[in-house]
């Protein structure tokens, strides 16, 4: 099966899935949307309204924020994928609950597996923590860490940048240093494959310090 029918298997299965309580209020999942063939992956936190009513990811005002991003990273949405950690919108938009990430991560790891990406952007506190532990954003935004054999690059939820306007920068900042970082993940991965795989965050301070995240990010 190629990776855009895998991807295509596990929408149909997400727009009928009711293994957390979110499908009871849910109008539309919202499985993700872009290229099976992508070398980045961008995972934000949840439908919020105007995805549930759509059916599609980031079509909302932090969409077009981040549409703005990814054209001055020199992407376009349909050359990327992006989803979820979390494929029905939590009502009210609050925070998804540990069982319903649980139950959603079913998928969001299948599609990772179909589309094994180099690089994979979270977009916000929930998704980054699906691979850093007590990381804190505000420190770790933008450094790259490597994570089962993939560069990971937390970055601040563009919705954040909305709220905040002193943000902006910061995340445009970020952005601007992608098409870098996607490059050295593939060189990285092409040369040297198994110690790439052999690198793994290990965060467990409540306080993680710049200098621990330093050492995990191979630049
Ligand atoms: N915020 C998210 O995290 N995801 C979306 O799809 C839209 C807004």
């Amino acid at each position: 099966m190629s990776s855009e029918e895998t991807l295509n298997e596990i929408a149909q299965q997400i727009v009928v899935c009711t293994r957390c309580k979110l499908h009871l209020s849910r109008k539309k999942a919202v499985p993700g949307a872009g290229s099976a063939k992508t070398a980045v992956m961008f995972i934000g936190e949840g439908p919020g309204f105007h995805e549930n009513e759509q059916g599609l990811p980031f079509v909302g005002q932090a969409g077009q924020f981040l549409d703005e991003l990814l054209s001055q990273a020199g992407l376009l949405r349909e050359d990327v994928f992006i989803t979820n950690v979390v494929k029905c919108r939590p009502p009210g938009n609050r925070d998804p609950q540990p069982e319903e990430l649980e139950a959603c991560r079913y998928y969001l790891d299948r599609q990772i597996e179909a589309i094994n990406p180099d690089v994979i952007v979270t977009l916000g506190r929930i998704s980054m923590s699906y691979y850093i532990n007590n990381g804190k954003i505000s420190s770790i935004h933008g450094k790259p860490i490597w994570f089962d054999n993939r560069m990971i690059v937390p970055m601040f939820h563009p919705a954040a940048a909305l709220h905040q306007p002193s943000l902006r920068e910061v995340v445009m900042d970020d952005f601007a240093k992608l098409p870098d970082q996607i490059q050295k993940a593939k060189d990285a991965r092409r040369q040297n494959p198994e110690v790439v795989s052999q690198s793994q965050p290990v965060l467990d301070d409540d306080e993680p310090d710049e200098n621990s995240v330093e050492q995990l990010s191979l630049f």
